[in-house]
């Protein structure tokens, strides 16, 4: 098995480029998570050499309080992972904390990163914003984006899938790797390459109430929630303001509901929902139920894989995927140490090659 990934990696690494890309275990992972990342990352393992992993450092830098959910999310992350379609036989899945190097990395960045370039983080400023009930003052959470870009340099990644709204992390982590190539070479030549945005579709997804799906605003439809849950939570949902009565006529283009027929109804349930809406031929619970049905077949397979799956091997190929990053991981920093003359090779070596 392992004599196998590795000459799969051989010939991968001849041909395929590299992506890489995680997410903060905050839970379960809900709709938005699926729809506007996990789903593109599967699709991503037949074209790409993949790595993706669970951010559980970057969790504390806005749970350091209160570590407590940090280990038991990880667990329902990787489940959801692996009950999405994310495979180990084709992509390293593995845990930031697994894999020391991420720290190193981030400390040696750390050095040269200017403070005005975090602070000017659009995310910066709107987090310690909204999430007002934590203290977000800490050298931890303004530093993330360096821990972020450590993440990634540290796989020398080729791309970076991210939606719209998050390249700007990506071009943060650009302008880090370029300083430090700046400072730094290994004979010559650039040690951290820049990766690339890679520009995944992320469908507009409305969570209950109608504003943006996010587990902060707790308007969340899991992946992992049983149909009765999914049905329920969608019966709830906010529509068109303007049908207050069942004879009322609406518009599905005003609908968070329609929003959600866009992404998960056939061609032939979008008309009927655009024809019974509009003339008030149906009523919202009918068309909830319609959407409801989309939804849940997009569900079904993923929740079949999560009912076959056990904690005990999700936490097996975490390990195995972690250990297998930190190697990949190493080589990278063996660089980098040489680059910036962190070694005591280097030092031993100087005199004898004057
Ligand atoms: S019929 Fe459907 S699309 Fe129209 S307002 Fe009701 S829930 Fe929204």
């Amino acid at each position: 098995m392992g004599s196998k990934r590795a000459m799969a990696e051989t010939q991968d690494l001849k041909t395929r480029p590299r992506v890489l890309s995680g997410m903060r275990p905050t839970g379960k992972l809900h709709l938005g998570n699926y729809m506007g990342a996990l789903k593109n990352w599967v699709e991503l393992q037949d074209k790409y050499e993949c790595y993706f992993f669970i951010a559980d450092w970057h969790a504390l830098t806005t749970d350091y309080a209160d570590p407590s959910q940090i280990a038991p999310n990880t667990l329902e992350v990787m489940l959801d992972y692996l009950a999405a379609g994310l495979d180990p036989a084709r992509s390293v899945l593995f845990l930031q904390s697994r894999v020391l190097q991420h720290a190193e990395l981030a400390l040696l960045l750390g050095m040269s990163t200017p403070l005005g370039w975090l602070e000017r983080v659009p995310s910066y400023k709107e987090m310690q914003e909204n999430l007002t009930n934590r203290d977000l003052t800490t050298y931890g959470f303004l530093g993330y984006p360096v821990l972020m870009a450590a993440d990634i340099l540290l796989y020398q990644a080729d791309f970076v899938p991210v939606g719209q709204d998050q390249q700007a992390h990506v071009e943060l982590t650009r302008e880090v790797a370029r300083r430090f190539n700046s400072f730094y070479r290994l004979n010559g030549r650039e040690v951290l390459p820049e990766p690339k945005v890679l520009l995944t579709p992320s469908p507009k997804l409305p969570g209950t109430d109608g504003r943006k799906m996010s587990k902060s605003y707790g308007n969340t439809i899991l992946i992992s929630d049983p149909e009765p849950v999914v049905r329920q939570k969608l019966k709830t949902m906010v529509t068109d303001p303007a049908r207050i009565r069942r004879t009322d006529k609406g518009d599905p283009d005003k609908c968070p509901v329609g929003d959600l027929h866009k992404v998960f109804s056939t061609q032939e349930t979008m008309a009927k929902v655009y024809e019974g809406c509009r003339s008030a031929g149906i009523g919202c619970i009918e068309c909830k139920g319609w959407a409801s049905d989309g939804l849940l077949k997009v569900l079904a397979p993923i929740q079949e894989r999560r009912a076959n799956l056990t904690e005990a091997k999700a936490t097996e190929i975490l390990e195995e995927g972690s250990r297998h990053a930190a190697v990949r991981a190493e080589q990278t920093m063996v660089k980098v140490r040489d680059a910036m003359q962190m070694t005591l090779t280097t030092v031993a070596a100087a005199p004898a090659m004057r």
